[in-house]
Order: C-alpha cells, then structure tokens, then sequence
C-alpha cells in the first residue's frame, strides 16, 4: 500500500440533518445513521489489484490500513445456474470466515470501533450478526455482549461460546431482545439494526458482483433489519456514480410470513426464517426507498415455499441455513407469478451456513418428508 489515506467522513442523519464523528449508531432524534463518505478517481483505479480479499476494496471504504481487522475475509463466489429461462447467480456468501454476509459489516464496523480505541461492545442478534462480531472481537481482545433470544438454535449458541463471547439469553421475540440490548450498561451499543458502518461495510457485495458478472437484471434479498438490501444498494450506488455500473438493478425484498415490514402483511407466521423474524426494523423508510427508487419489489414467502427452496438448494450442494433459502423461494415465487422479465439476470446471495444449526436443518428436511 502506498502511504495513508487522510480518512474523511461524517455521520449524518437521514431526517433531522444532524452531524457527527466518531463511532455512533443513532442521531439524537432517535433515527440510525448513515455515513456520509466520498472518493475521487474511477473504479478501476481505487480498487487494489494485488489483493483477492477484503484489502482490494479498502480504497472504496471509510477505513485507514492501521485500523483494519486482523481477520480478512475473502471475495466470496459466484455459482451461475439456468432455472426457468434465468440466469441465476448464486453468491456464497455463507463461505465467509464465521458463515454468513455479516462478516462484511462486522469488519468495517470492528475498524471504526478500534479508532476509537473501544473495548467493551454489545450486540443484540439472531445468531449470525453474534457470532460474526465474537470472532472478529476475539482477535482484537475485545469484550463482545451478545444478547439473543432464548431459542436460538442450538448450533449458533455454541459456536458464541466456543469464541467466548458473553452471553446472554432473553425471554421474548428479537424485537424484546433488541430492547434489553439496548439497555444493557456492558458496553457500547453496536447493533446491526442501526449501525452505520456495519452498512457501509455491506458494499463490499456489490463491489464484488460488479468485478464478477457486470451488470445484473436483479438483487434478491431476504429482507429483516434490511442491512444486506441496503449495503448493497449504497453499493451499487457508488458504481453508478463512479461510472463504473451502467443500470442500477432492481432490488426485490423477500420477507417471511407474518414478518411483513415492507411488504403486505399475511395473516400466517413463519417459525423457520429466524434470521429475519423483525416486525419494525429501524430502516424501514430507507429500504422502502432503495425498492422504489429501483422498480423493485417486495414478495412474501411461507414456510412451505422455505423448506421446498432450502430442499432444492441442497440439492445443487448448498448446505444453507432456512433464513437463506428465503431469498431463493421469493425467486421461485416471482417465477410463478411471471415477475420477472424473460431471461433476467438475478444474484441471489445465500446468506448463511447451515453448519451452524444441524440441529435446526435436520429437523427442518425431516419434516418435510
Ligand atoms: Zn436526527
């Protein structure tokens, strides 16, 4: 690396204005912020091409070398399938050191934390967000507080044990876990829901997507707190204006039932999409934003249409967790509903090993037959 980039951003409140530095999730107002953070000079010329992971976007990211992780992550790949006349990409994103997307967020959020020189952090998670941050904050001798709901699976509270994350289990939804989080006097608040570096650190995706395939029709994701919708789509945003992206794709959110945020709601609830069970994500404006703004959608899927997608993307050798395969059933969908335009271009991520919760899998395909 040539020399240190002077490091230049703000923390900026999307409704009332307000700006600040240092390490912040929330404006004053109540509302999660965002970064505020510009480069100059072209795509091709900021990335850094004697690197294949994490480092060969650094340049693009409101990050100094001196306060990266210890632990890099690697440019994730893409499996390309023909299913109903699409071309269908499939991104691995469950290949990631700690078995999901959020190893993106977490490394950038881990450098921003380390800035500041912060030893003390608390999470509220699914599972996966948790485990994430337990292992990056391991290696940097951070004391990571998770709080997750009491029936997590199994699979992913031993994982948080084993990295020697403290943990600590709440009686109650994700919604009632985000609140004793945020509570908690352990130390900071760093919570994915809100965090703005965790977002910004999500573009790492589409910075990869664009040096793999180019332009893409559409972006499916399964849609929670919505930090991989949004990551993404700030992403493509920035490939857009750096003339790099010639069309923004659409993004289309998945959601499961009974957990409609965005989209309309159904009277059912699903028990299997545990990593997107959120019925008021912070970031509700924003997400509905990037949908509009691109022609995108929203479509809801069941339990049913879960487990048929989690069954097939076995099938093709993707040992994934139920919450992954909602993106893909929202395909199936959109598929039979004749949604998409004939022979799209769609990059479904597949968000998060199924090694972490057998337990919950087994279950899950055992019933299905
Ligand atoms: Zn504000």
């Amino acid at each position: 690396m040539d020399g240190e980039k002077a490091l230049e951003y703000a923390l900026k409140c999307p409704r009332c204005g307000r700006v600040y530095s240092g390490f912040r999730v929330m404006c004053e107002c109540g509302t999660p912020l965002t970064v505020e953070f510009h480069v100059e000079g072209s795509f091709e010329d900021l990335i850094q091409n004697n690197y294949l992971d994490v480092r060969r976007y650094l340049r693009l990211l409101p990050v100094e070398d001196k306060y990266t992780p210890r632990i890099m992550y690697p440019i994730t790949p893409i499996i390309e399938r023909k299913i109903s006349g699409h071309v269908v990409l499939f991104k691995l994103d469950y290949l990631m050191p700690s078995g999901s997307f959020k190893d993106r967020g977490t490394f950038l959020a881990l450098s921003a934390l380390k800035r500041e020189g912060i030893r003390n952090i608390v999470i509220d998670s699914s599972g996966n967000a948790g485990i994430s941050f337990a292992l990056y904050g391991s290696t940097e001798g951070l004391e990571v507080h998770v709080y997750i709901p009491e029936n997590t699976p199994e699979g992913k509270k031993s994982i948080l044990k084993l990295l020697g994350a403290r943990i600590h289990l709440v009686k109650g939804d994700r919604n009632e876990t985000h609140r004793v989080a945020r509570e908690s006097s352990l130390g900071v608040y760093v919570g994915h829901w809100y965090n703005p570096f965790f977002l910004e650190g999500i573009k790492t995706l589409s910075f990869e997507v664009y040096e793999q395939v180019g332009d893409i029709d559409s972006f499916i994701a399964p849609v929670g707190s919505g930090t991989l919708l949004l990551g993404t789509y700030k992403g493509f945003c920035m490939l857009r204006d750096l003339g790099a992206l010639e069309r923004m794709p659409t993004m289309i959110a998945v959601q499961a039932h009974g957990y409609e945020s965005v989209c309309p709601k159904s009277s059912k609830m699903s028990s299997l999409a545990d990593g997107i069970a959120i019925k008021n994500p912070p970031r509700r404006d924003e997400i509905k934003a990037a949908i509009s703004r691109t022609g995108g959608t929203c479509v809801s899927v069941s339990d049913y249409d879960i487990k048929s997608a989690l069954a097939e993307l076995m099938s093709m050798g993707f040992l994934v967790e139920p919450t992954s395969a909602v993106a893909y059933a929202g395909f199936k969908k959109l598929v039979r509903d004749e949604a998409l335009e004939e022979k799209s271009k769609v990059l479904v991520p597949l968000t998060g090993s199924g090694m972490k919760l057998l337990d919950k899998l087994i279950r899950v395909l055992r019933e299905k037959k």
